[in-house]
């Protein structure tokens, strides 16, 4: 009998210890994946397996196409007020839960706890633009396009839309789309990245507690299968990606080729040029936020710094002083500047990258492959800089994704245009200086799609469209801003007149239609 008791202990604390494993929400209810995969999900600060993610397949998406489907008549046929209304609900839910949110970001993404206080913030600021839906949804109209006729257009939902997300990110970039997509009268399946899944749960928990009607937003967790089943699944009409070049350009084709309205945003190599007149302190802080925040896992990173002529004299020893000051640690401890990267992979190929740059001859003018006093079980490296830099080395061209910051050094600006321009992607740059005139050929010259002028990551607010240029972006229509109802609408020409025989009525004398 003791035996048993033991045996029966054992296996309830087993179960209590065993990681929770990550439910679909599908139609409005949690239910299991039909897949059978299962992927860790850790804290990169220490290791700790925080639950396991399903990696769904064909059958999971299907099942979330039908529920979104089922759900799409009776949330189209809602008055866009009223749909409005779910967007101005979750904006509330986020504002109440902005500390739970912002704890599960850094718990399972590792940014510290500023950072994702600051990416909630960017997700609420998206929620209030979509509630101005009722008036960017508009169509337009002419009168007497020819007697006694009206042409109209129209906007209307395309369907079910789907969103594929990266870690860097996990409430922001799923607010890129999914408010705008279910304001419009889509509904929407989210497929956030496998390492990061447990914000898109909490997220998906506050659309239940608004009452949102079930179906109208799905989740499916996985990867790659996950990913085939939304581009090939006829039910879905439009995709929006953000991720690696690499997977958007493939994303990006295969889901043109089914037919689906596509934009998919890209990596990045984002360069700061420094001019001689630049304010050096300013300068300084802002290179450097934007080199090593977020542990250098942004898409607007500034990973390369460009000095013109004599800036090199004027801020390199600034630049290395600041730098040394930026503590790695646990993102929940208020003196990390920045927190770990996202897994032991991206920790070894940013140690490869900083070796390789070591290896073609650059000076490293500080070391951060062994960071001090950081928890055990993490992924921490801590601020780096590369000097002297050359163009064809990997670390000029290869997208680190981790706080290591190349500087090289021109005599003039046009080398500098020359040479970003050099570069296949075109996310966001920056340049720092107080001449109006360098700012304006600055400007008019860079092949980027967001471009800061003074400040270190030019990010568009929600109210402006978001995205690169070049390889950093497949598509047409930007993220957010006005392009946000463009991308999920689709338009419709309506083109009419009424007939009434020219009669002269007994209530009004007719004027406009004389045949
Ligand atoms: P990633 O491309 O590895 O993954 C993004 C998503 O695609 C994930 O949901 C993942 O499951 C899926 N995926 C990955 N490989 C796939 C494949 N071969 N087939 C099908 N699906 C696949 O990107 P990541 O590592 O999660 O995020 C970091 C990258 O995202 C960086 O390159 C960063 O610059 C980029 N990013 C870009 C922007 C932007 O606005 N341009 C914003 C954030 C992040």
């Amino acid at each position: 009998m003791a035996t048993r008791v033991n045996t029966l202990e054992r296996s309830a604390v087993a179960e209590l210890s065993e990681p929770r494993i990550l439910q679909n929400y599908v139609g409005g209810d949690w239910v299991p994946a039909k897949a059978a995969g299962l992927l860790d999900v850790t804290n990169p600060a220490n290791g700790e397996v925080l639950a396991r993610v399903p990696l769904s397949g064909k059958a999971d998406v299907e099942a979330a196409v039908a529920a979104a489907n089922a759900a799409l008549p009776d949330w189209r046929a809602r008055a866009v007020g009223e749909r409005a209304q779910f967007i101005y609900a979750l904006r509330e839910k986020f504002l109440q839960r902005i500390d739970e949110l912002a704890a599960s970001i850094t718990r399972e993404g590792g940014k510290v706890l500023s950072d994702a206080r600051a990416e909630v913030t960017r997700a609420i600021e998206v929620l209030e633009v979509a509630c101005s839906t009722p008036m960017t949804m508009q169509g337009r109209v002419l009168e007497g396009v020819s007697r006694g006729i009206n042409t109209e257009t129209i906007r209307q939902p395309l369907g079910v839309c789907a969103a594929i997300t990266p870690f860097n990110f996990p409430a922001m970039v799923p607010m890129w789309f999914l408010p705008f997509a279910i304001a419009c009268g889509n509904t929407f399946i989210l497929k956030p990245s496998e390492q990061v899944p447990l914000t898109s749960e909490l997220m998906c928990q506050t659309l239940g507690e608004i009452g949102l009607p079930t179906g109208v937003v799905n989740l499916v967790h996985g990867a790659h299968d996950a990913v085939n089943g939304i581009l090939d699944s006829p039910g879905i009409s439009a995709v929006s990606f953000v991720g690696s070049v690499h997977t958007a350009k493939y994303i990006y084709r295969r889901a043109a080729e089914n037919g689906k309205r596509v934009q998919a945003l890209g990596g990045a190599k984002n360069f700061m040029v420094v001019m001689p007149d630049a304010i050096v302190d300013k300068t300084v802080s802002n290179v450097l936020g934007s080199a090593f925040g977020n542990a250098g896992q942004r898409c607007m990173a500034g990973s390369v710094v460009v000095t013109v002529g004599a800036a090199k004299q004027a801020i390199m020893e600034r630049l290395k002083a600041e730098a040394q000051k930026l503590m790695a640690g646990d993102g929940t401890d208020p003196k990390s500047a920045l927190g770990p990267v996202i897994s032991k992979p991206a920790c070894e190929r940013i140690h490869e990258c900083i070796e390789s740059g070591v290896k073609e001859g650059a000076e490293l003018l500080l070391d951060g492959r062994r960071p001090k006093a950081v928890p055990s079980g993490g992924h921490f490296v801590g601020p780096t800089i590369l000097n002297n830099v050359k163009p064809g080395m990997r670390v000029a061209s290869e997208e680190i994704f981790g706080p290591v910051l190349s500087v090289m050094h021109v005599d003039t600006l046009d080398e500098a245009i020359e040479l970003i321009n050099r570069d296949p992607r075109g996310n966001g740059t920056s340049i720092f200086t107080e001449n109006g005139a360098a700012v304006r050929e600055y400007t008019r010259r860079i092949e980027v799609g967001m471009v800061g002028v003074n400040i270190g990551v030019a990010a568009s607010p929600a109210y402006f469209p978001f995205s690169g240029w070049k390889d950093s972006f497949f598509g047409d229509l930007h993220v957010h801003g006005w392009d946000a109802v463009e991308f999920f609408t689709r338009k419709k020409t309506v083109t009419s007149r009424f007939f009434s025989a020219g009669e002269t009525g007994k209530y009004f004398v007719e004027q406009g239609d004389k045949h």
